[in-house]
């Protein structure tokens, strides 16, 4: 699975089909535009007029490198709309995102399925690759307080509405995108292969970080290992049951087939990737406005709201569902408008103990 389809995506996704990979995910919301020419090989001219989007464009010119090739695309954002069933099933995830909230979203979903996964970053004339691998080392481990600061900015469930922020667009060349998605290939590669790494043939970038640069032309490789005993984000989520629940059943259905499948009452379905909004209100003023979102969505609603748009969103409050259990008011409302992407896996706490549910 390649998540990001901009300059470094084009280069990995590129080299992964030269190589022979004829599996492939791709993720990605955006569309084409103008700017994405100049260092992207996989987009024209005419993509850009069309604003056509990138994961579309991308599967029918790596299916003419390879019409072998199987290519899955999923237009949306790691962050919501990718079922840890799906990242399950894959052999390597690699990311080609450009800021942490990003990272920290693919970093949780592959620790939790037990994925490894290859990170690459491209600033100027800077670029940097990290492997993870569950068990050995954490993307969320290793944030320092900035990292952690940054992150919490951009988090859509941090208590307060947020408002969204722009990523920072630095410029970028292709020369850089080249140089770090070829090593990202490489290292995936490696990671499909751990035969060749058991026996000394070849050495993983695992634990550690390289950095190249190119005006000076430095290179290092430069330990990256934390891995905090007590850091709730790596925790695996095993062993996985199967539920024949899908996220277009409601709330009230799917935890009446829970309840079967478990053979257990007072259930409670965590919802862990995205909170469910309930209302939004002044903080000096009763009245409620109801809105019933999925939380990432709520920034956005509360901009078009007349009545909201104008108060800073330190005078607002929202209502915000964590979890939803027998109690929860909204049951006829389907899995997805709670912000569960399909195949997503269910965690689901029951008298009886814990239970992870993939959904088919
Ligand atoms: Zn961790």
């Amino acid at each position: 699975m390649v998540v990001g389809c901009g300059a470094l995506g084009n280069e990995v996704l590129k080299n992964l089909v030269l190589m022979g990979a004829e599996h492939l995910t791709v993720v990605d919301f955006d569309r084409v535009e103008s700017g994405n020419l100049s260092r992207s090989v996989l987009f024209t001219k005419e993509d850009a007029r069309q604003g056509r989007y990138k994961v579309d464009v991308i599967a029918e010119r790596l299916k003419a490198m390879n019409p072998r090739l199987s290519i899955r695309t999923i237009r949306g954002d790691i962050a919501y709309d990718v079922g840890l069933g799906l990242v399950r099933q894959m052999d390597v995830i690699i990311g080609c995102v450009d800021n942490r909230w990003a990272r920290y979203c693919i970093n949780r979903l592959c620790m939790r399925a037990g994925i490894p996964w290859v990170d690459g970053g491209i600033d100027a004339l800077e670029g940097t690759v990290r492997v993870f691998v569950p068990g050995r080392n954490c993307y969320a481990c290793n944030l320092g307080p900035e990292g952690l600061k940054d992150l919490s900015r951009r988090m859509p469930c941090s208590g307060v509405i947020r408002r969204e922020e722009a990523a920072g667009k630095a410029p970028t060349t292709s020369v850089i995108a080249s140089v770090i998605g070829a090593v990202q290939v490489q290292e995936a590669l490696k990671l499909l292969h751990p035969e060749l790494l058991a026996s000394g043939q070849m050495t993983s970038l695992c634990g550690r970080m390289f950095y190249y640069e190119g005006a000076q032309l430095t290179g290092r490789v430069v330990d990256f290992q934390a891995y905090d005993a007590d850091c709730p984000v790596h925790d695996r989520w095993e062993p996985v049951r199967r539920t024949s629940v899908t996220e277009s059943l409601p709330v009230g259905d799917a935890l009446a087939v829970l309840r079967r499948e478990l053979q257990s009452d007072n259930l409670t379905l965590h919802l862990s990737g995205d909170c469910f909004v309930d209302y939004v209100i002044r903080r000096d003023n009763d009245a409620r406005k109801e809105v019933m979102l999925p939380g990432r969505a709520v920034s956005a609603f509360v901009e078009q709201d007349k009545e909201l748009s104008g108060i800073p969103f330190s005078g607002l409050y929202q209502h915000e569902y964590r979890a939803v259990g027998d109690d929860f008011p909204y049951p006829s409302l389907p899995l997805s408008a709670l912000g569960i992407p399909p195949q997503d896996v269910l965690y689901v706490s029951a008298p009886t103990g814990d239970f992870y549910m993939e959904m088919v």
